[in-house]
């Protein structure tokens, strides 16, 4: 059966129906190019990125995991901007035609596609070294509201869910924490194969929210960044980064709060609200339900800085270098 595929019935198979149905696809895959309607009045947001095997991960990784990662860290980007993700591109280059593999790789992608009511419209099938580009279109109401650069000095800066822990299964995922419980390595390695990307508190947001970045490359740069497109500075104290307990049980403390602010891959959402509009965030999405912490705050001297008790602490920004040795 596998000999019988050809770059035709490839995607017909795998592909032609992976995403979610949406009626504002006019034309999806099969032609030359899809057509789309896209909601009068409304901005169309599109994004990509892509995934390089042996850079962005290992040709052994489960093929379920890179399909949805692939989707997953460009469905991130599109919550930090407040969007609502639509559409989907997929250019595919492949080594090999392995069904197996194409077929949980498809699953991985479909399922999160569907979850988040994306179509998968169209995308392109080539011979070539394991790499995949993921193109995600949404839309967002014009004028934009949430971009990097709105936050002002004052404002409460807000992670959401637990930093480190995909950092940290990654390191699993490699070998490189033994001692961990299984439970813990479990756990850890879910985090970083499978992330959650944030898109309904991305929208949730726009309502509160001054400014807002995905954390892809590790808390405080991401955060950093955030401040410096909003020509300000940040402190994140130490002492309120969440930490998961799986994470703490397997690193340490130290270590894991270490890993929370420079580890990557977490596609969270880190964002800035101003001091009079916590209450009402708070009271509108409430922390424990939502999954999202207070950790720091933007300031008017430029750069980022972690406090422990007040006093500055420093960190280098290189995650994966703390794996390397
Ligand atoms: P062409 O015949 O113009 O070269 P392609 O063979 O590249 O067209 O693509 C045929 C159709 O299949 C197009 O609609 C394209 O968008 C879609 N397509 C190709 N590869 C993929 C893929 N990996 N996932 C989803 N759709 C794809
Ligand atoms: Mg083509």
């Amino acid at each position: 059966m596998t000999d019988a595929l050809n770059e035709r019935s490839l995607i017909e198979r795998f592909f032609k129906d992976c995403g979610a149905r949406r009626s504002d696809v006019a034309l999806g895959v099969g032609d030359d190019a899809a057509l789309i309607d896209v909601p009068p009045g409304m901005q169309l947001v599109a994004k990509t990125d892509t995934l390089v095997s042996g850079v962005h991960f290992l040709p052994h990784f489960p093929a379920a995991s890179i399909g949805h990662r692939a989707l997953a860290v460009n469905l991130s980007d599109v919550a930090a901007m407040g969007a609502e993700p639509a559409w989907a591109l997929l250019a595919l280059t492949l080594p090999k035609v392995d069904a197996a593999w194409l077929a949980e790789f498809a699953a991985g992608l479909g399922a999160l596609a569907r979850k988040h009511n994306v179509a998968l419209v169209g995308g392109d099938t080539t011979g070539g070294p394991l790499c995949i580009t993921v193109q995600v279109l949404g839309y967002a109401p014009r004028p934009p509201v949430m971009l990097r650069s709105g936050g002002k000095p004052g404002d409460v800066l807000f992670v959401s869910g637990t930093p480190g822990d995909a950092g940290a299964g990654l390191a699993v995922e490699q070998g490189q924490l033994p001692n961990a419980t299984s439970a813990a390595a479990n756990y850890l390695r879910q985090r970083f194969l499978f992330p959650t990307p944030r898109v309904e508190l991305g929208q949730r947001l726009r309502d509160f929210a001054s400014a807002c970045i995905d954390v892809s490359d590790g808390l405080l740069g991401d955060a950093t960044k955030l401040a410096d497109a909003s020509g300000c500075g940040v402190v994140i104290e130490h002492e309120k980064l969440p930490i998961s307990p799986h994470l703490t049980s397997t690193v340490g403390d130290t270590r894991a709060r270490e890993i929370a602010l420079t580890g990557g891959d977490d596609y969270e959402l880190c964002f800035a609200v101003s001091p009079s509009n916590v209450e009402k965030l708070q009271r509108a999405l409430p922390p424990a339900q939502w999954g999202y912490s207070p950790i720091g705050v933007l300031r008017a001297e430029r750069g980022g800085a972690v406090t422990r008790n007040g006093t500055v602490m420093h960190f280098s920004h290189s995650g994966f270098d703390h794996f390397a040795r």
